[in-house]
């Protein structure tokens, strides 16, 4: 018998945007980026990006930089991300036919890690790193784009624009081998690399707070991922942690009855709607800012979304969303209504993925949405959604 019970809780781990790419599709988030930005920086320029930090923010002179040094090094017992930069940081880069390859440090000062970007049309359309961040990418679904692999493509990009030369950039190729460099998602300055990192490392906040608030911000994007929002090329989405386990020493058989149901239900679910050609399409935020808020697992057919938001030791409950329209030109995008989700009548809402309009329904399984529920679950839609 396993130690640990699934409870079908999803936990998030970043929060981003999903580009069309071969295959994958290609997970890039603000906070990955910031962390390859900042893995360029050495000692020299990560002070000044430090000093301007701390003037516009009020703080004591060297106060941030050293609590930004003490928390990195407590995280990754050693403060190479912040002391390497420049070539230091990132050796060895060339091309492998279409494929960008370059030799990043480890943040635990450990054996560096080889990036590679394969670059097709002016695009990446597929990333290998083996950080342990590569591990969350879920084949089929999503390509996880890590720091390593960002502070790759944030170098041959600096290099194109300021034309240094293969002797004194980052990358020592040359200004032809530089040619190829794909846009950037994300227009991240000095102030907004040290916002995000600051936030993560001192600030406490996890990946998915820094990423989402950073995304909230309508010049943190370039205009080719502007371009890319406003068309629905590129769409917003969660990389999921692993999902919550509970260990089972801890757990009532009453407890492991409900989630052994819980675990059935959504495997049933998830069949259903693969028989009725529904596409998983990864992680989403339903209820968004609300008390509710929970991160979903999402099912795509067409115009037609299905979501399973499952909250702490709940039932699960479906979102069934029909978009309609183009995407709205809105940065931000919230589900801010505290009635309770399984009491709503079906209403309008912003889908966080497309920002397009959608009529939102929210279903009770058996009650709105046929399937068989175990009993113990009836009993609690019975008691708690009345
Ligand atoms: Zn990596």
């Amino acid at each position: 018998m396993q130690a640990t019970k699934q409870t079908g809780v999803v936990h998030p781990r970043d929060y981003g945007i999903l580009l069309p790419a071969r295959g994958d599709r290609l997970f890039v988030s603000p906070m990955r980026y910031a962390l390859g930005a900042l893995q360029l920086q050495d000692e020299v320029a990560m002070g000044r990006m430090m000093d301007e930090y701390e003037r516009t923010h009020g703080i004591e002179e060297g106060r941030a930089v050293h609590a930004l040094r003490e928390a990195i090094r407590e995280r990754y017992n050693a403060t190479s991300l912040l002391d390497e930069g420049g070539r230091d940081a990132l050796r060895k880069v060339h091309w492998l036919g279409d494929t960008l390859v370059g030799t990043v440090g480890a943040k635990s000062g450990g054996a560096p890690h080889v990036a590679k970007l394969r670059i097709q049309h002016g695009a990446i359309v597929r990333t290998r790193c083996p950080c342990p961040d590569d591990e969350w990418s879920e084949p089929k679904h999503l390509d996880l784009l890590c720091s390593h692999e960002a502070a790759l493509h944030l170098a041959i990009v600096k290099d194109k624009r300021s034309r240094l030369g293969s002797r004194a950039n980052i990358t020592a190729l040359t200004e032809k081998n530089l040619a190829y460099a794909p846009p950037l998602p994300f227009a991240l300055n000095r102030a907004k690399t040290a916002e995000l990192v600051y936030s993560f490392f001192v600030g406490g906040m996890r990946a998915f707070e820094v990423s989402r608030r950073a995304l909230e911000d309508s010049t943190m994007y370039t205009s080719s991922m502007k371009s890319a929002l406003e068309t629905g090329v590129a769409q917003y989405g969660v990389v999921a942690q692993r999902r919550q386990k509970l260990e089972r020493t801890g757990l009532s058989a009453t407890q492991e009855r409900f989630y052994s149901a819980v675990n059935a239900l959504e495997t049933r679910i998830d069949q259903q709607l693969r028989d009725e050609l529904f596409r998983f399409h990864g992680y989403s935020v339903v209820f968004k800012g609300s008390p509710f808020e929970t991160i979903a697992k999402r099912y795509v057919r067409a115009n037609t979304v299905y979501e399973i938001a499952t909250r702490v030791g709940e039932a699960p409950l479906l979102v069934r969303k029909n978009l309609h329209g183009d995407p709205l030109p809105w940065i931000a995008s919230a589900d801010l209504r505290d009635e309770m989700p399984a009491k709503r009548a079906p209403y309008l809402s912003i889908d966080d993925c497309t920002r397009k309009h959608a009529l939102t329904e929210v279903l009770v399984p058996a009650k709105h949405y046929e399937t068989f529920v175990p009993g113990v679950l009836r009993d609690f839609y019975e008691a708690n959604m009345r």
